[in-house]
Formats: C-alpha cells, structure tokens, sequence
C-alpha cells in the first residue's frame, strides 16, 4: 500500500477527530478576524471559544454562495492582503462566479492533498501526467498541477482543447495519467476512433474524472473504451478546488480528506443533519486555511456518506458516494424530481448509444415535454427507418423505468451535437418559470 503522508493517512478515528477539534478551533478564531464572519458572530452572540466539541459546530449558522457573493471581493479575507499570494474564482456554472483567496500556507497545504490523492489513485513519479482541464482561475488545471509536481510525475500542462494535438500527446509523450472532465473524455473516446487509433496506441494507465457529475455507467463505458482505470476526484473552489476527496483503489467511494475538511450531511429542506448513510447536501468546514476559513459552507452538492469508517486501503477518512448532482440541477417535470445523471445513467448502458445527448424541457399546453436527444454508436447507424423507430422504443421505455416520465427521444448522428471540452452543458429548459 503506498501513502503520501503514511502518519496522516493512516490516523485512527479517535486521532482524526482530536485533530479535528483542534484544528476547528484555531479556525474559528481566524474567521473571526473576517469582516464577514465577525458580523455573523457578532449578530448571533457566537463566541468561538464555546465551541467545545466538532458536534457543537452545528450550532453556528451556515455559509451559503450567496454570502460568498455578497461578500465580493474581499468579506471573507481573515489575513492582511499582502499575505495572500493567489486567488481562484468559481466557475459560475450556477451564477456570478466567487472568490477564494490562498497564502502560501493554504496553496502548500492543497498541493499536498492533491498528491495525496494521485498515490491513492496509483500514480507514481514515473508517470506522466496530461493535465487536460483548462489552467486559470478554473481550480482543475492549477490545483492538479502543482500537486502532480510535487509527486515527481512529468507535467504536461496542455489544458482542455485542441483534441487532435492532446492525442498526438499521448503518443508522443507517453502519457500514462490524465485528468479530464467525463464529458470531455467522452468526445475524447470518438475522436480516438475517428483517428483510426485504439488503446494500444497509447501508454495510458490511469484517468483522473472530476469537476462535474456523471454516473457509474459513463465510467464504465470510458473504462472500456480506454482500458485503463479511472478514478474519482471531487473537489469546489470554495473548499480549494480538487483534491477534497478522492477514491482509493477500493472504488467504494472517495474519501474525504478530514484532517482539512470537517464534513456534514444535511437534509437540505430542513438544514438538519441526516440519517446515517441517507443521502443529503453536502457540508464542508475547512480545518486548515488561513487566508479563506468557511464554515459550514453548503455547496448544493447531492451525495451519501458512508458510516462505516474503515476501508482495507488502511485509510480511517470517511467515504463520500459519487455526487448524485446539484440541488440547483434537479428538474421537476411533471411533479416528478429528475436529475440530469439518472438520465445519463441510463443512456451510457446501452451499446447502441454513442457519448453525447441533450435535456431539452419545454411547456407545450401548459405541460412540460422532455426531449432527449441522443447521439447514437456509429457502427450501429444505419438509418434503416425501422431500425432506428425499435431503438427509440426502446430508449423511451428504460429511461420510463428509471425516471417514470416519458419522454421524446430524438436520434442523432454521431458528431451532431457539440462536445464538451470542459464542463458539460447538457440541459436546456425553455419553459417559462
Ligand atoms: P462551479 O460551482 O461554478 O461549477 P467549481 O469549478 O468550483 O465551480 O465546481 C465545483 C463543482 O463541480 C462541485 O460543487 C460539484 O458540483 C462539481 N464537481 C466537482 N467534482 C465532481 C465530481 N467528482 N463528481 C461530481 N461533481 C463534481
Ligand atoms: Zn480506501
């Protein structure tokens, strides 16, 4: 079993939670040096030194996007500017984007739980790393270059883009590891055959996914369309970007790293925490930042936590499941609650289905119509009327299984519809709210 850090990852409960606690308690005092954070502890009577116990944090109020908005540029700084040495912003995937600020403590800290993860996934400094998320205040590109850096991985800083010239890179670089967002790796996957090259033209061993959802089927159709494993990276600007947990070999879920993040599950009506196991927002207070400290800040972010703690990688960090998507991505069709990657799900398992589709939602007579469009495997296309109308049937009647909705199916070539070359945008809702 190889670690980064073996004495941190391998800490036992009772050592992870005492650092916890210690760790939370310093964090509390630096937030109160934020302008934000001081007038929410003053509004609420908070003293930090109350804080007594990891439990006793569910006392606080949380930190929303929209406080981190509110707050642009600068509410949440708890250091003097000249101690702040980067910044990132958010994607914006969901609104005016944030800011997150770093010292060197905090990008020094976050490169190391970026290598941490990348051991956790195999790689090794023989390796050598395409980075192929876009660089800037994007977190993907930054975040896993430094830390595939400090690993000793040779870096090829390439960005998101440009297909053609990233797959002459594989071959010529031998590239063993990349990071990619699915949907980009999808496209990826098409282009490789349309190259009329395979996975024995290439050196690749391990692909990196994050930044977005996508569903264990997707993963499993780039797995077999690479041949190489793939592993899960989850992260947010807010909590740094990548490297908030990451799946060990077990792929039973990723592994927060809770010696820097104190994560809660809640039920997202009510702001309560949930049951054991019961699938909630996800809550994260960062445990080791100084320029940026949040606390209790609600990404939106759907998934479970496992309750049991031990894993056979010897890593005692809980596990966090795959996200199952946004609060803010659910579509309410009909009544019925629809996330994107339950759609997704079904679509990747079937062989006739290539690695694109849409979500089209619009109001005809006041009832909302689903539309998917789909792109299906060109060997598979034909265009035997016949054919095609059996196909749709039959789409129709998996994704009625799995959603309960129905819906219009519209097939497309391959190619029709525009790749994803970062984040994917895959749903379009023309109704009128
Ligand atoms: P934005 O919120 O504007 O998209 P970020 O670039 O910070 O900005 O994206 C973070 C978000 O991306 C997460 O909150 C989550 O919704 C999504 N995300 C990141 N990694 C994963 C992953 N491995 N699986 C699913 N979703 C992910
Ligand atoms: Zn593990």
């Amino acid at each position: 079993m190889k670690y980064w850090s073996e004495e941190i990852e391998t800490m036992s409960r009772s050592e992870i939670e005492a650092l916890q606690l210690k760790r939370l308690k310093t964090t509390l005092a630096r937030a109160a040096h934020s302008p934000f954070y001081r007038e929410l502890f003053r509004k609420n009577s908070i003293n930090p030194e109350d804080i007594r116990s990891t439990e006793d944090l569910t006392y606080l109020p949380f930190t929303r996007k929209n406080d981190l908005r509110l707050s642009y540029p600068r509410g949440f700084l708890a250091v003097k500017e000249d101690e702040v040495v980067r910044m990132h912003a958010s994607s914006g995937t969901t609104g005016q984007s944030t800011v997150i600020y770093h010292t060197a403590h905090d990008l020094n800290e976050w490169t190391d739980l970026v290598t941490r993860s990348l051991v956790v996934a195999g790689a090794g400094e023989k390796d050598v790393f395409q980075n192929m998320m876009s660089y800037g205040l994007f977190t993907g590109g930054l975040g896993l270059h430094y830390g595939a850096e400090r690993l000793g991985m040779m870096v090829i800083p390439i960005g998101g883009g440009n297909t053609h010239r990233q797959i002459e890179f594989f071959r010529d670089f031998k590239t063993s590891v990349i990071h990619i967002t699915p949907s980009y790796a999808l496209h990826v996957s098409d282009v490789i055959k349309d190259m009329g090259l395979g996975p024995v033209d290439f050196n690749l061993r391990l692909m990196i996914f994050g930044a977005e959802p996508y569903s264990e089927a997707t993963r499993d159709k780039l797995e077999a369309s690479f041949r190489v494993r793939a592993f899960n990276c989850y992260g947010l600007t807010e909590m740094n970007g990548p490297g908030v947990a990451f799946e060990c070999r077990q792929s039973e879920g990723m592994h927060v790293w809770e010696d820097n993040y104190l994560v809660e599950i809640i039920d997202p009506a009510t702001g309560q925490p949930a049951g054991p196991g019961e699938i909630g927002e996800v809550v994260f207070t960062t445990l080791n930042r100084e320029a940026m400290p949040l606390i209790r800040y609600r990404t939106r972010d759907l998934a479970q936590l496992f309750p049991e703690t031990e894993c056979p990688c010897g890593r005692n960090f809980r596990r966090l499941s795959r996200i199952l998507g946004r609060t803010d991505d659910m579509l309410i069709v009909r009544g019925v609650n629809v996330f994107p990657s339950q759609i997704e799900h079904v679509l990747m398992k079937l062989p006739e289905v290539g690695t694109n589709y849409q979500i089209i939602l619009n109001r005809v007579d006041n009832l909302d119509r689903m539309t998917i469009r789909v792109e299906i495997y060109g060997k598979m296309f034909h265009g035997e009327a016949r054919e095609l109308r059996l196909l749709r049937k039959k789409i129709q009647h998996e994704l009625k299984e799995q959603i309960l909705l129905s819906t219009e199916i519209e097939l497309m070539e391959p190619g029709a519809l525009p790749p994803s070359q970062g984040k994917a945008k895959r749903v379009f809702d023309n109704r009128e709210i």
